[in-house]
């Protein structure tokens, strides 16, 4: 007899955006005149820049011609791309990250939901709240999170770090010692970041408690402020305590393309001596079978000085939308944080409202959607989140909504 897997059937509800869509499909029914402005899922809107369509286009080229036809993909991924990575990511950034440490994926959100399997079930996790709803969840299904308190919203065996207003969104050293630690700087939901000092601090904790950090640095394109680390890896001593999430989603416009990396190095270790780097070179051989050749181009060529300068320019659009955004609430009388590096804009509720309440509130009244802060985590509550990742005139338009209300 089939049984479902029950650590699975433990996750509560939907997932957050399954809900905001449910919740904006039953509106926009009920309202097919008003026009929404969707300021709420983290995705680019932006197309493909010139440069990185070129590339697509010749690598299909290739795809046609028996000469150049290409198979399956080296399952960590092709050198080309990992070449071009470690010189022009990691290099300039004074780290000593070789090719061979740079695991080629599909993108960010699966390495961050897989990454849990490589360690044992009694692995101790510590996360930031409000958190990317990835790391927990992946870890119930992992059977590793102990029990659910609906009140609280948190499960039993999950060490929380809140990321408030009093702590400047930056987690503190958490008291009881965790394994596993997720940190994402600059951070979704709430666009704060940490500085290189700080994130020192987690690297030596980490090395003295023979932890590992992944951290998730989807956004570090986003940096527009010295002394903020762009990578783990400049801290020191961080290739013996870390692995770090890239994505070429946000700094490339890829949330349809999928593109992304992780970074093993070579010195971590476990406990017991074994080699993280070994065993994710196995998983991945074993269950992934390598992005695309054409896709892995695409990605190549976001590295060529028109890739750079015209990616640039995109994440510069969205910062004007995020300046734009984070200036009329200000304006508004809202207090808001985030926003400088980050596309992320993280907002208090007015008068105490519930997240939810004042998603109910923005989109009847507005009718822009945004995400309620609640949904990442129990620190999230009385907060709402607004992306950057629309279009300049929604973005404007939206501001001249919320300032009416
Ligand atoms: C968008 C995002 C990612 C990237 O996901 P992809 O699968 O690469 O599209 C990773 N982490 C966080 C926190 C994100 O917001």
């Amino acid at each position: 007899m089939i049984h479902a897997n029950e650590d699975y059937l433990k996750l509560p509800g939907s997932y957050l955006f399954s809900t905001i869509a449910k919740k904006v499909a039953a509106f926009s029914e009920k309202n097919p005149d008003k026009k929404i402005i969707r300021l709420g899922i983290g995705d680019v809107t932006q197309p493909l820049c010139p440069a990185v369509i070129e590339a697509i286009h010749k690598a299909t080229d290739e795809m046609a011609d028996a000469a150049t036809f290409r198979g399956y993909a080296p399952d960590l991924g092709y050198a080309f791309l990992r070449d071009t990575i470690a010189e022009k990511v990691f290099r300039p950034l004074g780290t000593d990250i070789t090719a061979d440490e740079i695991f080629i994926s599909d993108g960010a959100k699966s390495d961050s939901a897989n990454i849990q399997e490589i360690f044992t079930h009694d692995t101790k996790v510590a996360v930031c709240d409000p958190v990317y709803p990835v790391y927990v969840d992946t870890n119930v299904m992992a059977g590793r999170t102990g029990t659910y308190d609906e009140a609280t919203g948190t499960w039993s065996n999950v060490i929380y770090m809140p990321c408030t207003a009093a702590n400047g969104y930056s987690p503190e050293l958490p008291g009881e010692v965790p394994d596993l630690i997720y940190l994402c700087f600059p951070n979704n939901p709430t666009g704060a970041t940490i500085s290189r000092a700080q994130l020192q601090e987690w690297v030596d904790y980490a090395n003295k408690n023979h932890a590992v950090i992944v951290y998730d640095a989807a956004y570090e394109a986003y940096i527009s402020e010295e002394g903020i680390p762009h990578s783990i890896f400049e801290c020191e001593g961080a290739r013996t305590c870390a692995i770090e999430l890239r994505s070429f989603s946000k700094n490339a416009g890829f949330t349809g393309t999928r593109l992304g990396y992780t970074v093993i190095p070579k010195d971590l270790v476990d406990a017991d001596g074994v080699s993280l780097h070994a065993l994710w070179a196995r998983r991945h051989g074993t269950k992934f079978n390598g992005a695309p050749y054409i896709i892995q181009r695409a990605g190549e060529a976001v590295y060529s000085e028109e890739g750079q300068r015209q990616t640039r320019e995109q994440i510069a659009y969205y910062m004007n939308n995020a300046k734009t955004i984070k200036e009329g609430l200000a304006d508004a009388g809202y207090t808001v944080s985030g926003g400088v590096n980050a596309p992320y804009i993280w907002l208090k509720t007015p008068d105490g409202m519930s997240s939810w309440d004042f998603f109910d509130y923005l989109l009847e009244k507005a009718n822009v959607v945004g995400t309620p802060g609640s949904g990442f985590g129990a620190s999230g509550e009385g907060y709402f989140r607004l992306t950057a990742f629309g279009s300049y005139e929604n973005s404007v338009e939206a501001m001249k909504r919320i300032k009416a209300l």
